[in-house]
């Protein structure tokens, strides 16, 4: 299948690439050159603009860090909603209900489909293909797509509703940035103790504690101190504020997910919007005076 990708980032560069293996022919394009670059020497063709890949292809996906990028991509000036080719737009990025719906109110007046396609498993996922993806949209261009989303990981049709995969996203994320807030703050309590964080996590994932922070993030990127998982903490932070607009839109009050918010507010103000997410448990350990993993830890006890 002809496919348009545009967001060759952490997630969107994996992506691109599995759907090339996979025997699609892809249109490309990033506003970072070198990006396009090695795509195409992986098999792609470059385009020049949102345009440009939306005149060549009926279906385009995207992959991007804000929503305001998407809203521009998919609705500005040189964007898809421009093209001459395309149908269908499918933003596998998190933009939240709202903006989904408004880029969905936008380009139907342009009688162009919008399917949102917010996918869960971070890099490794979709570097592996093994990514949730949630979609929403008309059920028959869900279906047209559905092979390709097949490629980079298990697809979920969550309703013809717009919006609604986005919904399912955030809930799903809320407890992923819950995670790695929580499982900081508990074994931060332990190392202040004296116990090891390396034998916490093994206890804590044999155990019923066991969560996806406790699984992946701390043996990968929190106990080495390398903090390279692959996901800004302002990409977090977004997801968490979307959460928390979409419980208040709704009428909800939500204690957890509030004070899981108020603790990434520190983390992005402490720690920048690039670091990644997993640098999380820093100003935890900073505010008790404990080092977790790598070789300071040891130094802390
Ligand atoms: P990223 O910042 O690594 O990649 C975004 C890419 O989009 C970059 O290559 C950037 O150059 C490009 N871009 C930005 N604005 C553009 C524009 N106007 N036109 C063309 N290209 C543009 O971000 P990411 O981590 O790949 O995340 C992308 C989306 O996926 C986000 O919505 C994020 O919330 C979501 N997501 C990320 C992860 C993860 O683990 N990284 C997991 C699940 C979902």
């Amino acid at each position: 299948m002809e496919i348009g990708f545009i967001g060759l980032g952490n997630m969107g560069f994996p992506m691109a690439r599995r759907l090339i293996e996979a025997g699609h022919q892809l249109v490309v394009f990033d506003q970072r050159k070198e990006a396009v670059e090695r795509l195409v020497a992986l098999g792609a063709q470059a385009a020049s603009s949102p345009k440009d890949v939306a005149d060549r292809t009926e279906t385009v996906l995207a992959s991007l860090p804000s929503l305001q990028a998407s809203l521009e991509v998919a609705t500005g000036t040189d964007g898809v909603i421009e093209g001459r080719r395309v149908r269908r737009f499918v933003d596998l990025s998190t933009v939240g209900s709202h903006m989904a719906v408004r880029i969905h109110d936008l380009l139907a007046k342009h009688n162009l489909v919008q399917l949102d396609s917010p996918v869960s498993g971070g890099v490794g996922g979709a570097e592996k293909g093994t990514l949730a993806v949630m979609v929403s949209g008309p059920r028959a261009d869900f279906e047209t797509v559905k092979p390709a989303l097949d490629v980079i990981g298990k697809v979920f049709f969550i309703g013809e509703k717009p919006g609604s995969a986005q919904t399912m996203k955030l809930a799903n994320n809320l407890l992923s940035a819950t995670a790695v807030v929580a499982t900081s703050e508990a074994v931060v309590m332990g190392v202040k103790s004296g116990l090891d964080p390396a034998v916490m996590i093994d206890v804590i994932n044999a155990g019923s504690g066991m969560n996806t922070a406790s699984r992946d993030k701390f043996p990968r990127a929190i106990l080495p101190r390398s903090f390279d998982y692959g996901f800004a903490t302002g990409l977090m932070v977004k997801d968490v504020r979307l959460c928390l607009e979409e419980a208040k839109s709704l009428g909800l009050s939500m204690e957890v997910a509030e004070a899981v918010g108020r603790l990434w507010e520190v983390v992005i103000r402490e720690m920048g919007a690039e670091s990644d997410f997993t640098s999380a448990i820093k100003p935890i350990e900073k505010a008790a005076g404990v080092v977790v993993g790598g070789k300071a830890a040891h130094a802390a006890k």
